[in-house]
């Protein structure tokens, strides 16, 4: 589903963040990227966004080169990743529904459906009683969650979330863990980056360690050998 391909990355001011990173991560797969600050997950995170180009090398999402997407297209291909940040991203102005209400109408999606399917997946996140709160009035976790609700809603094959519990206390890391397992479970692609030993090691799924923009493991379930 997605293929690094030999990828380097060097950034204007001459800094060398990724250097010859391959690898490839299959359709329902669960995998985690660790490493150090600096070592390269958010420019990897950004290649397959689209939001950065390679100096050199590929990065392919279903057998498409990202960086030969047109701009028109970029959208539709957007809307297939559904991403998930440590600082949640929410709209302030906007209730639990609303914020996931708004990445449907985005997507162009109908009153209707907009209607039947904003309280389903508030429920899968557990936040059905909270669904008309704004992000003030809502705790870290419970951010989070509406923040997954939202990169799900429209039904994506990939779910990237960039260190989702890097602000969490234990309890909401271990529930957010267990909602993105369950994305998992229902055939959802999971890249998770993260710095907690722990999550990686109770996933017990795929780990791929970076250090100075390289991948020096890749390990099939677990390993947290920084
Ligand atoms: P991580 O997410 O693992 O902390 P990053 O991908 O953010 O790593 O950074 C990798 C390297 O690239 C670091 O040395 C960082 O300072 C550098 N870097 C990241 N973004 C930029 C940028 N826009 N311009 C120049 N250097 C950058």
């Amino acid at each position: 589903m997605i293929y690094f391909d030999n990828v380097s990355k060097v950034y204007p001011d001459g800094t060398s963040a990724l250097d010859g990173v391959t690898f490839s991560v299959d359709q329902g797969e669960f995998i985690s990227i660790v490493g150090h600050s600096g070592a390269g997950k958010t420019t990897l995170i950004k290649l397959l966004l689209g939001e950065e180009h390679p100096t050199s090398g590929s990065v392919s999402f279903d057998s498409v080169d990202i960086q030969k997407v047109r701009a028109k297209d970029m959208p539709t291909l957007r809307r297939r990743i559904g991403v998930i940040f440590q600082n949640f991203r929410l709209l302030p102005t906007k209730t639990a529904y609303e914020n996931v209400a708004f990445a449907m109408e985005a997507a162009g999606k109908t009153d209707e459906e907009i209607a039947s399917d904003v309280p389903h997946v508030l429920e899968l996140v557990d936040l059905s009683k909270k669904m008309w709160n704004f992000p003030r009035q809502l705790s870290g976790g419970e951010l989070q969650r509406v923040a997954i609700a939202r990169a799900i809603v429209n039904h994506p094959d990939l779910i990237i979330a960039d260190e989702p519990t890097g602000n969490l206390d234990p309890v909401n890391t271990y529930e957010i863990i267990q909602i993105l397992k369950k994305i998992n479970d229902i055939g959802t692609t999971v890249i998770l980056t993260t710095h907690n030993k722990g999550v990686v090691e109770a996933l017990g799924k795929r780990v791929i360690t970076m250090d100075h923009g390289k991948v020096v493991r890749d390990d099939a379930t677990g390993k947290y050998a920084l």
